[in-house]
C-alpha cells in the first residue's frame, strides 16, 4: 500500500490489510469475545507536542483493553514516567476507566494490531505505516517523537519519508529530522526491564531530555 494522504490516523476496527493479523484477531475474538480485539487506537492529546510510538499491542494488553500500553507489563514504567515528567495526569491502573489523561502527549504504535509473539512482520509494518504517516501529519503542534525500540524508530523514519538508517540507533540518541526531534529509547518491555538493559532511570532520562527540549 503506498503512503497516502487518504488514510485516517487510526485504522478501522475491522482493518483487513494484514491477513496474518486478521486471522490472529479472529482467534482472539473466538477465545476472548469480551476483549477489544482490534487495532488499538492512538491515545492522548490531539494538540500534543510529543508523540510516543511503541511497537504493537500486546495480546493481553492493548489488544484486550483497547488502549496502548494498558494491561501489560510495559505500561507500568511508561505511564509512571509520563506522570513524573508531567506528560500524564492521574493514576495509571492498567484499565481504560482509570481516568488517566495524557498532557501534551499522544501514544500510538507502529503496528496497531496485536501480532503473534509480539513480532510484526516487515510487510505488516509497511501496511500499517500510512496510519502512522497520517497520525504524525495531523498533530498540528508536534515537535518531539519518542521511538521505543528499533521497529518504532525505523517505522517513524520511513513514515517521514526518510531511510530507516537516517537516525542513529541506540538508547538516548537524538536526531533532528523533518522539523521534529526524534528521541530514541529502548523499548520498555518486560524483557528489557527485567534484564536491566533498560532501567527506570535510563527511561526517565529520555523524557527529561524531551521536557527540556519542549521548554527550550
Ligand atoms: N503495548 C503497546 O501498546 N505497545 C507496545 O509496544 C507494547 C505494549
Amino acid at each position: 500500500m503506498p503512503i497516502s494522504d487518504a488514510v485516517t490516523a487510526d485504522p478501522p476496527r475491522d482493518c483487513p490489510l494484514c491477513p496474518r493479523l486478521v486471522e490472529y484477531r479472529r482467534v482472539n475474538q473466538a477465545e476472548n469475545p469480551d476483549w477489544f480485539n482490534g487495532p488499538a487506537p492512538s491515545f492522548g492529546d490531539e494538540n500534543a507536542r510529543l508523540l510516543i510510538v511503541g511497537l504493537a499491542p500486546g495480546r493481553a494488553g492493548a489488544n484486550r483493553t483497547g488502549r496502548p500500553f494498558t494491561g501489560d507489563h510495559a505500561g507500568w514504567l511508561l505511564y509512571a514516567t509520563l506522570v513524573n515528567l508531567g506528560f500524564a495526569r492521574g493514576e495509571f491502573q492498567a484499565r481504560t476507566d482509570d481516568g488517566l489523561e495524557l498532557v501534551d502527549c499522544m501514544i500510538t504504535n507502529a503496528v496497531r494490531c496485536a501480532p503473534p509473539g509480539n513480532k510484526p512482520l516487515p510487510a505488516e509494518e509497511t501496511h500499517c505505516r500510512p496510519f502512522l504517516v497520517t497520525r504524525i501529519r495531523t498533530l498540528p503542534r508536534l515537535k518531539a517523537i519518542v521511538t521505543l525500540g528499533d521497529v518504532s524508530r525505523r517505522s517513524v523514519l520511513r513514515a517521514l519519508g526518510e531511510k530507516a538508517s537516517a537516525a542513529e540507533a541506540g538508547h538516548g540518541t537524538e536526531t533532528d529530522i523533518c522539523g521534529y526531534r526524534l528521541f530514541n529509547s529502548y523499548h520498555c518491555s518486560r524483557l528489557n526491564t527485567n534484564t536491566g538493559r533498560l532501567t527506570p532511570a535510563m527511561f526517565e532520562a529520555v523524557f527529561t531530555r524531551v521536557r527540556a527540549y519542549l521548554q527550550s
